[in-house]
């Protein structure tokens, strides 16, 4: 059918679906110091394909839902590690550059290497965790594969009871992170997930300290955002 142009601005989802997750890993410049971009294109209103996926004339799959918790854990850590990428900005936020016309960065290059190092590390644990569950649950819509999201739901609710009358607008979005489908202990590719966000978080820890110190890291390091589930231990 040919394509209907509804829209002649391209639009940028929040975030990604695996295909443009894996592009996005396998041809950012890690050395470069930069954020790396992951969010799908969408040319047309409507499109059931990101615009990556209808090039490429393949099927636009999200992550496993078995890991949509872990999804927006990983999401979290990636925003959290950009303000280490941040470009040196002027009173009115516009970026500044050197006098060749470079761009300024808030921190030297080697860290922001470091830190864009371990943003692939972490990518890339996602990644082989996710094929590794998905082979095992097989596909999201599989009635093996619903019945096992149901329970774990129920599962995660169970763990996790949603606060009463009293609960803060901050209280109900870390319950609706905490309840997001994740894997647990025994779960296939939870071991090596859960290994890499933690090195991910003391790695990163560990570079700050060297990048601002020990006492300024602390103190950004009080602002590291919650993440659900067993990602907050
Ligand atoms: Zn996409
Ligand atoms: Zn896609």
């Amino acid at each position: 059918m040919a394509a209907q142009g509804k829209s002649a601005t391209p639009r940028f989802a929040d975030t990604s679906c695996m295909r443009c997750f894996r592009h996005a890993w396998n041809t950012h410049d890690w050395s470069s110091g930069e954020p790396v971009q992951v969010r799908c294109q969408f040319g047309q209103i409507g499109a059931g394909k990101c615009d990556h996926c209808r090039a490429t004339k393949k099927s636009c799959n999200k992550p496993g839902k078995a890991m949509t918790g872990d999804w927006m854990n990983m999401a979290i850590m990636v925003n959290f590690a950009e303000f280490c990428l941040e470009r040196t900005v002027d009173a009115a936020g516009d970026p500044v550059g050197d006098a060749s016309g470079n761009a300024l960065f808030n921190y030297p290059l080697a860290f922001r290497q470091k830190v864009c190092g371990l943003v692939f590390s972490l990518g890339e644990a996602f990644k082989e965790s996710e094929k590794s569950n998905r082979a095992v649950q097989g596909g999201s819509g599989s009635p093996k594969s619903r019945t096992w999201l149901a329970d774990r739901r129920k599962c995660l609710i169970t763990m996790k009871p949603r606060r009463g009358p009293q609960a803060s607008p901050q209280d109900i979005s870390r319950w609706k992170l905490d309840v997001a489908c994740r894997l647990l202990p025994d779960d296939e590719g939870q071991a090596p997930w859960a290994l890499a966000v933690h090195s991910f978080k003391e790695e990163m820890y560990s570079a700050v300290v060297g990048a601002v110190g020990q006492k300024a890291a602390d103190a950004d390091w009080a602002a590291f955002p919650y993440l659900g589930g067993a990602g907050d231990d």
